[in-house]
């Protein structure tokens, strides 16, 4: 009986095996009508061989954290088989065509994709390129995320260049293989005539793509870069990357950037290179994104992958992670030398100003923030400003308060570098998935022997932070150059639109807050005297004002004439400064250096 059922189960595996050969899935992507923004998505499924597949179109895509709806841009879906033979398909909700096969070998999808959208991640096609950001080109099948996938672009005939973090296929001309749908889609693509050129740093290649142009200096850009890729390589002590791809849109204004696992996607003003402010931040923009080729594409927390391509993944760790690398990218520029002492510590006093004078800071605690990004950070409103308050510049003041107090309690021995390489070491290396928020904290202790609580406890209250608690401790302090400052505030943001005065904010808990002025309001008049468009009359009125003074203002809204009074309060907005401490002692002093590598 053992003997035979031996037998028996091998004529079965070999029967499985060249029968029923795992499905592939091939992509060929074509441009017919660049001009018109479309491209011709084929992908080809074979050895599936089910009774109906599902076909999905991813809603967002990770790092940017808004259901995008990617599908609204999909028409023209059909689906065939390996004959050619028209294969029924029913939409079965906004993102997913129910393909049926009846047990059919191969499938054929057909679909075209429109993109005519500029950001670093939508697709932009025109007849100059195509930008692919893969979660809004490539559909999965529903249920295999994990299967490998390859990608064949046909250029239209008018471009020469691909650029991809996509591994090429040898032997088969512009073809890349992904080992599964988490990596393809994490690679963009870029198509087109860009300017590209290497470098190498940290043993790894670095391909820039330039797209559209622009005044930059590729000797200055190679050197910087290299810079930044080793100051960066330095904290993590290893670089994962064989290769890495940055592909740059230039534009006439542009900016913002997208992480991925081994490139990113940076927006630039095309002309802003020769500028050295202009220049720097985009010098910061490259560090923020290739510390995220660690800090969030590997080490991450547990809600960040495997992700849910089909819904909001919430998290309330964004404050870590990109309130972390929005402190690191700062402190990358100071280690490379590209900002001294007082730009990186005005830098810094810009997050407390930002965080310090937004009423919404008071109100949202910075995990909640992070956890809520779907349906406020990323849809803002004009009210955004009284509710919520950003993950970034937040983060990056916790970060620096854990770097400062890890310094301090070990005399200068360690610092928050040494938790992230420790985290990436435990989390991603070791367990190979993501971390809990309290893991996260009970790392930092256990590697730094400090207790951090207090500052795990803040990113979840609205508690106000202590910065000079931290700052003392490493010889500087922030001051308040407002303190004590008695003036008057209105408590509006206004904007000149058409000849009008119109109200674009309303400050919670101010004098126009509770007088009741409304944004969208046009200012007409304060105290009888009309106001003129340029904004002098209610300066000379605001100049001349007292807190407690009775402003009548008259406003229209909604086509109606409204009078309103408005009693001014005191302005509690801060004018925050990072400087060294006077009478530091000698310890706070070197602990400060050692903080700004001032050595
Ligand atoms: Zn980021």
């Amino acid at each position: 009986m053992k003997q035979l059922c031996t037998k028996l189960c091998l004529l079965m595996t070999t029967v499985i095996t060249s029968t029923f050969a795992a499905p592939r899935i091939h992509f060929e992507v074509s441009f017919s009508e660049p001009q018109a923004h479309y491209a011709e998505i084929k992908m080809e499924i074979s050895d599936i061989r089910k009774d109906y597949v599902d076909v999905k179109m991813p809603v967002w895509t990770p790092g940017s954290y808004l259901v995008r709806e990617y599908s609204k841009n999909v028409e023209s879906f059909e689906a065939c088989d390996e004959n050619g033979a028209q294969l029924p398909v029913t939409k079965i909700n906004k993102n997913t065509w129910r393909i049926s096969s009846d047990k059919r070998s191969q499938v054929v999808v057909n679909y075209r994709v429109y993109g005519f959208e500029v950001s670093v991640r939508t697709n932009f096609i025109d007849d100059a390129h195509a930008f692919l950001s893969p979660a809004a080109t490539f559909m999965y099948v529903d249920g295999m995320i994990n299967h490998p996938v390859d990608v064949t672009i046909i250029p239209h005939p008018s471009w020469s260049k691909i650029s991809t973090g996509l591994e090429p296929v040898s032997g088969r001309p512009n073809t890349y293989h992904a080992a599964d749908f988490d990596i393809l889609f994490d690679s963009p693509i870029e198509i087109g005539n860009q300017d590209v050129f290497t470098f190498e740093a940290a043993g790894v290649l670095h391909e820039i793509a330039m797209v559209g142009g622009g005044n930059y200096d590729r000797e200055r850009l190679k050197k910087d870069g290299a810079k930044i890729v080793e100051e960066a390589t330095r904290i993590f002590g290893v670089n994962p990357n064989k290769r890495y791809v940055f592909i740059v849109h230039n534009y006439q204004s542009g900016g913002g950037g997208l992480e991925h696992l081994n490139s990113t996607v940076l927006g630039a003003s095309r002309n802003g290179y020769q500028n050295e402010r202009s220049y720097l931040s985009f010098l910061g923009l490259v560090a923020h994104e290739y510390f995220h080729l660690w800090h969030v594409k590997r080490l991450r927390p547990i809600e960040l992958g495997p992700f849910n391509y089909d819904a909001e993944n919430y998290t309330t760790a964004l404050w870590i992670m990109e309130g972390f690398t929005a402190y690191f990218d700062n402190l990358l520029l100071r280690r490379c030398g590209f900002l001294n002492e007082s730009s990186y510590l005005q830098a810094l006093a810009n997050d407390v100003n930002t965080v310090e004078n937004r009423a919404g800071n008071r109100l949202q605690p910075v995990a909640l923030a992070s956890f809520d990004a779907w349906i406020k950070y990323y849809r803002p409103d004009e009210n955004s400003a009284n509710t919520s308050v950003s993950y970034y510049n937040k983060g990056a003041l916790l970060a620096m308060m854990l770097d400062l107090k890890i310094l301090a309690a070990t005399q200068g021995q360690q610092r928050l570098d040494d938790v992230l390489k420790a985290a990436y070491e435990e989390f991603y290396v070791k367990k190979k998935r993501g971390f809990e928020e309290h893991e996260f904290q009970a790392l930092i202790e256990r590697v730094t022997g400090v207790s951090v609580d207090e500052l795990f406890h803040a990113a979840h209250t609205v508690e106000p932070l202590d910065y000079n608690h931290y700052l003392n401790a490493v010889g500087y302090e922030l001051v308040d150059y407002n303190k004590g400052r008695e003036l008057p505030e209105l408590g509006m943001t206004t904007t000149a639109s058409d000849g009008r005065i119109i109200v674009t904010g309303v400050s919670r808990g101010t004098g126009a807050w509770n007088g009741g002025i409304n944004v969208r309001d046009e200012l007409i008049a304060i105290n009888g005297e009309r106001l003129d468009v340029n904004g002098r009359e209610l300066n000379r009125v605001m100049q001349t004002a007292a807190i407690g003074d009775t402003l009548n203002i008259m406003v229209a809204r909604d086509g109606k004439i409204r009078e309103l009074n408005v009693v001014l309060g005191r302005d509690t907005k801060g004018a925050f400064s990072i400087v060294p401490l006077q009478n530091a002692t000698p310890e706070q002093a070197r602990l400060g250096k050692i903080w700004l590598s001032l050595e």
